[in-house]
């Protein structure tokens, strides 16, 4: 691994990055669609492999670059199907990926940094500080090991293994900005895996000039972490709210769908702790503070983790909850929980390896994925 610390990495690289790429190395710009092709869309982990491009460039290509996704430590399978991965990163920390499959969909929750700094009471990933951000290769790598754990070759577009993804695992996508925004439009590029903008989804906790900065160079979905209907209860759950409370949040997300062509709604995620924010008056105050605002609501029944010192909330209550909301003409729906007995649901990613002894027995090894992508 190290000894190709200094070639680049062409696995994280946009169209246009990878345009640059080939004109930094005197060469014509549409080899970029070509090798991004074979990358993405092919699966190759060699330039060897790239039967359309000239023995001399392939050559020239193995000198100064490679492509390297993050190497697959172990995966878990959950009853309910979800799967988990999770991936070795250059300088020993691991992030973890999951893969929800429900009926003809198959989510994919992609991290975007090693822990977080911004420290919500309720995160697990919170909890373990902040470690690094993910480079676009690291990022995108997470969609290529899923889509490759299936066999290698050639995607279909009317046989998806993966067909949403959603930036909701390890980390704040927008405190890394640009390899988030190069490895979401490497997810929605039609020579590499054509998603559309409707299922890619960015979620944050509400970083306004990110917000912003996100509206200028993209549409893709976006996801708002909420969890509260008033800043005094938001600035204990998300400490990022005492910098940016609800309604500036509110205001630049809607700055942001103004920006998309086609109409949208904002998704306003908003876990929901036993007594702590999820009852009926929470309920009426949240309806009160988005009548009017362009959204859907997502309840998600928080996930315990050890010492988080809360509770998830009782069935009764999130349904009592969602029925106030709908009455208040939101649109609300109730995130099932999945993978949790394999640690892989909402706030449960933690990406540590060594301290899990527990979960260790369960763990299957992956040798065939990692020699599939030729990492
Ligand atoms: N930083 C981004 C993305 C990561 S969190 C954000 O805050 O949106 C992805 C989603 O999982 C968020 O809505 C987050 O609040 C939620 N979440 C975090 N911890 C959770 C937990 N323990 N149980 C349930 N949901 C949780």
């Amino acid at each position: 691994m190290s000894q190709s610390a200094e070639k680049i990495n062409l696995l994280g690289l946009s169209k246009s990055k990878m345009e640059e790429f080939f004109e930094s190395i005197g060469e014509k710009k549409f080899r970029a669609t070509q090798v991004i092709k074979w990358i993405h869309q092919g699966g190759v982990g060699s330039f060897d492999e790239m039967t359309n491009v000239s023995k001399a460039l392939r050559t020239k290509l193995a000198e100064v670059a490679e492509i390297r996704a993050p190497e697959v430590v172990y995966h878990d399978y959950s009853k309910d199907g979800t799967r988990k991965w999770v991936l070795r990163l250059d300088g020993g920390s691991s992030v973890e990926t999951v893969l929800i499959p429900e009926g003809d969909r198959a989510t994919l929750c992609v991290s975007s940094q090693v822990g977080c700094s911004l420290d919500c009471s309720f995160c697990s990933t919170g909890k373990q500080g902040f470690n690094r951000n993910l480079t676009a290769a690291e990022i995108i790598g997470q969609l290529r090991v899923a889509i490759l754990s299936f066999g290698p070759v050639v995607l279909k577009s009317d046989q998806r293994r993966v067909t949403n993804v959603v930036l909701m695992g390890m980390g704040e996508p927008l405190m890394n900005f640009e390899p988030v925004v190069d490895a979401m439009s490497l997810m929605m590029e039609d020579n590499a895996y054509g998603l559309s903008k409707r299922r890619v989804t960015l979620s944050t906790a509400g970083l306004v000039p990110g917000i912003d900065r996100l509206g200028e160079v993209t549409d893709v979905s976006l996801a708002l972490s909420l969890h509260a209907p008033n800043d005094e209860l938001r600035n204990e759950l998300v400490p990022l709210n005492r910098r940016y409370p609800i309604q500036e949040v509110l205001a630049s997300t809607k700055r942001y769908l103004s920006h998309c062509a086609d109409k949208r709604v904002i998704t306003i995620e908003y876990t929901m702790i036993d007594g702590v924010n999820d009852q009926p008056e929470h309920a009426r105050e949240l309806v009160h503070l988005l009548r009017e605002f362009p959204c859907k609501l997502n309840l998600i029944p928080f996930n315990p983790f050890p010492n988080s010192g809360y509770r998830r909330s009782r069935s009764a209550a999130v349904e009592r909850f969602k029925e106030i909301t709908t009455k208040g003409r939101i649109i609300t729906t109730i995130r099932s929980t999945r993978g949790d007995d394999i640690d892989a649901a909402c706030g449960q990613l933690v990406g540590q390896v060594d301290d899990r002894t527990r979960r260790s027995e369960k763990y299957i090894p992956v040798v065939q994925e990692v020699s599939a992508q030729g990492s």
